[in-house]
Order: structure tokens, then C-alpha cells, then sequence
């Protein structure tokens, strides 16, 4: 359940411009689906906001033809919609607030451009606060370097840098706000800047202090420079799972999220797919946050039957909501029956598919025992599986 910070009936929305076509970043493609550390730009800034817990949801502005590249850099993050972009930033917001106010419900927004994808929740908060005070608030950090006038190369007057801050985002607004205030806005004129045009119709704006880490990606060396950081905050982290299962007849049989045709089936907790429970673990391992009994009790009567997805779901928040990335899995299967081999690929596909990964980062591998034991004897089937994960090494959980 999301809680508001300042009352029950706020409701608000971030707005990711990622509407750029172009790139200064280097290799040509459009800088919000380069990678860093292992995810997209984009991904960044949207895992970012959609951890905080008062944000209720992110609308994403992209370019046209460009909804297929978002959603492969996304993978199975949940979008509340994909807006196409204008021609210029403005047109782009003013799209993504338009969209927003066709659903109808936001009290506020926050809006973002993707290409500063190192977002705090600090930041967040300083900004959700400053806004029961007034109905705009952006982050600034001042200027500290000597700013001159220059003109053909030559060194002109030092401009006081007294009074100026250098602007980021997101800047946060009062949703009626700001939408009115686009649409108030003299189309002859382009506005880089949101909060430039709330001020236009009188509005105060508040600043917040801003965050170094917020800096805009530009130029390739701000990737590298991005690439680096993340690889020095980065700890990888292993963790595994065991399972095991009952089989019983009269029972559908699903390993590792496939249906698969079997005279038996697994009885047990939920659908009984052995191979998620253990994938699971696994990553709740690497989380060091209990396991998958503590998080769905067998004893609570809502999972009785539901599909063991959404237990891999959960775990992939969990990886989410802690900044991090899966980096591979590798499951074995321990059986005599079924034959495993014609659904493997089945089986990594749908992994992949549920936990937005590469297929080359999902194993899934068998084996008998030799018809010895359990396994051997056909009474049930085991499953082991390792997950490693790369998480920030200052990993905190948001409360
Ligand atoms: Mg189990």
C-alpha cells in the first residue's frame, strides 16, 4: 500500500521524458538505452522513482518509433504508459502531462529527464516536502567554479556567481499547476526549464538542495565516468536455493513456470514448481531477506495454488527496489522423470521473460540420481538453483 507523505488523498506521478532521438554520448544510439552497469539509462531513473514509496506510478515520454527500444530496455518493469514525444521538450512534457490528466486522480508530478539517471530518494523527499509550501519545487546546487564571459576565445568579465544555482531535475509540481501552466505558455517561445513556465503564471517555486550524482549524461566521457562509479559502488552477491517436491497423481505439473504434460504432477505450496521456489530462495539468498516461506507462508490460504511466477515476480522487485541487477541463474533440476531436455528452452525463456534478463543469463540444467533415493524412486523432484546479483555497496533498503 503506498502511503503519502502529507495526506491520504495525494496521488502522485512521475513523468520520464526519455524522448530523445540523438546522441553527443558517442556510438549513435540514443543515450537513454546505452547501458550502465548492467542496466539502461533509462531503467535507472525509472527504478529510481518507482522505488520511492510515494510515487504511485511513471508515465514515460519517448520518441516516435521508439516504444519497442523502451520496453526491451525495461524488460518487465510495469509502465503506466508509454506517451509519444513532441518535437521539442516542451511538446514532449506537455504530451507526458497531457496523458496524465486524461487518466485524471494526479495531485502531483514529478518531472524527470532520463538522462540524469542517478536519482536518491533524499532527493525526492526534499522535493514532495518543499511542495506543501508551494506549488513548484526544483533541485539546485550552486555554482562553485569562477563563471566569465568569453567571446573569440578571449577571457572577458567575471560574472558573480553569487545568488546562482546550477538546475536539475526532477522538479516537482502541483499537477494542476503545471499543466495549466503549459498550456498557458506562448508556443513562440520554447521553455527548457518546467518550472521557468510555473513561474511565468505567478506561481512561487521553492529550491531544494540538489545532488552531485544527479549530473546529466552528455558526453561520452560522462558515461565512462558513470561506468566506472557504478563498477567501485558495486558488490556482487551469490546466494542459493533447495527445493523439493511431492509427486502425486491427479496433479498438473509446472517446472520453472512451464506446463509440462506428466502422468504425475508436484503437490505442495502454491502450483508446487519446484524450480522457481528454489530460484527464488536463491535470490532472496543474495538479498539476505529470509525465504520464500517467510515471504508467502504456506499456511496462508491466498497462495494455495496461485502461480509460482508471482513469487519470482516479488523476488525480482525485491532485486528492483534495492538498485540492483541479476546478473545470471543457474538452476538444476533433479528428476527421473520427465525427460527435461525438450523443455528446457521453454523453461530459460520463461525465466528470462519474468525476470527481464538476457537468455544467456539463465541456466536451467537436469539431472537423475542414478535411480537412487527419492528422486531415483520417482517420488518427487528437486531443484537447486545459485543466483548472483550485482547490488550498490552502500545498498540500503527505502523504508
Ligand atoms: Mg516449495
Amino acid at each position: 500500500m503506498r502511503v503519502a507523505m502529507t495526506g491520504s488523498t495525494h496521488r502522485t506521478i512521475a513523468l520520464l521524458v526519455a524522448a530523445g532521438a540523438g546522441s553527443r554520448a558517442g556510438d549513435g544510439a540514443p543515450k537513454q538505452f546505452r547501458t550502465i552497469g548492467g542496466r539502461a539509462v533509462i531503467a535507472h531513473a525509472f527504478d529510481a522513482l518507482v522505488a520511492h514509496p510515494v510515487i504511485d506510478g511513471v508515465v514515460l515520454v519517448i520518441g516516435a518509433g521508439q516504444e519497442t527500444a523502451a520496453r526491451a530496455a525495461l524488460g518487465a518493469r510495469s509502465v503506466a504508459a508509454f506517451v509519444e514525444g513532441g518535437a521539442t521538450r516542451r511538446d514532449s512534457v506537455r504530451a507526458g502531462l497531457e496523458a496524465i490528466a486524461a487518466v485524471g486522480g494526479a495531485s502531483h508530478v514529478l518531472i524527470h529527464d532520463c538522462a540524469r539517471p542517478f536519482l536518491s530518494a533524499d532527493v525526492i523527499d526534499r522535493l514532495l516536502r518543499a511542495l506543501d509550501d508551494a506549488p513548484g519545487a526544483i533541485p539546485v546546487l550552486p555554482v562553485v567554479d569562477t563563471l566569465v564571459r568569453g567571446a573569440d576565445d578571449m577571457a572577458g568579465a567575471v560574472v558573480a556567481r553569487d545568488g546562482l544555482f546550477r538546475v536539475q531535475t526532477p522538479q516537482a509540481f502541483a499537477f494542476d499547476a503545471i499543466l495549466a501552466a503549459h498550456r498557458n505558455w506562448d508556443a513562440s517561445q520554447d521553455a527548457t526549464d518546467d518550472a521557468r513556465m510555473l513561474r511565468a503564471c505567478g506561481h512561487d517555486v521553492l529550491l531544494v538542495a540538489g545532488d552531485e550524482a544527479l549530473e546529466k549524461l552528455t558526453f561520452p566521457a560522462d558515461f565512462e565516468r558513470a561506468e566506472a562509479r557504478m563498477s567501485q559502488q558495486r558488490t556482487t552477491r551469490t546466494g542459493m536455493g533447495y527445493d523439493v517436491h511431492r509427486l502425486a497423481s491427479g496433479e498438473q505439473l509446472w517446472l520453472c513456470g512451464v506446463q509440462i504434460p506428466h502422468e504425475k504432477g508436484l503437490s505442495g505450496h502454491s502450483d508446487a514448481d519446484v524450480g522457481i521456489h528454489a530460484l527464488v530462495d536463491a535470490i532472496l539468498g543474495a538479498l539476505a531477506e529470509g525465504d520464500i516461506g517467510s515471504h508467502f507462508p504456506p499456511s496462508d490460504p491466498q497462495w494455495r495454488g496461485v502461480a509460482s511466477s508471482r513469487f519470482l515476480d516479488h523476488a525480482r522487485d525485491l532485486v528492483v527496489a534495492r538498485r540492483g541487477v541479476i546478473e545470471h541463474v543457474d538452476l538444476t533440476l533433479i528428476c527421473e522423470a520427465p525427460r527435461i531436455g525438450p523443455h528446457r528452452n521453454a523453461m530459460r525463456s520463461r525465466i528470462a521473460q519474468i525476470l527481464a534478463l538476457p537468455l544467456d543469463r539463465v541456466s536451467v540444467k537436469a539431472t537423475t540420481t542414478e535411480r537412487l533415493g527419492f528422486a531415483g524412486r520417482g517420488e518427487g523432484i528437486a531443484a537447486q538453483a545459485i543466483a548472483t546479483l550485482s547490488l550498490p555497496a552502500l545498498s540500503s533498503v527505502h523504508a
